[in-house]
């Protein structure tokens, strides 16, 4: 990381030159691999509100794998992720509860 690059308001604001951007991919490449199934879970979660029961089903898959791969103490995202999904699996039970109702 160049000396601009460093002087930065904020650590983790983007970098300025091109071979400080091409170091920091570098390193999200070097990146704990789990960074990016926690975000989809955590998305998928928020998606289960839609009663749709694939996403659902996704989320709840996602999300446990999550929970499985994270180490001892970094299981927030996954718990919360999979919070959410439950919120959005009662939901979803109950729209095609109601649904199916009506069309008895
Ligand atoms: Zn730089």
């Amino acid at each position: 990381m160049c000396e601009a690059c460093e002087r930065r308001t904020r650590p983790e604001a983007l970098p300025l030159c091109p071979s400080c951007w091409s170091l920091r991919e570098q390193r999200v490449a070097a990146a704990p691999k789990g960074t990016r199934l926690e975000s989809a879970g955590l998305w998928l979660g928020g998606l289960s509100f839609i009663p749709l029961p694939p996403i659902v089903m996704a989320s709840l898959i996602v999300n446990i794998m999550v929970l499985a791969r994270a180490p001892p103490g970094e299981r927030t995202k996954g718990l919360v992720g999979l919070g959410l999904t439950f919120g959005g699996l009662v939901v979803t039970i109950s729209v095609l509860a109601l649904v199916f109702s009506r069309d008895l």
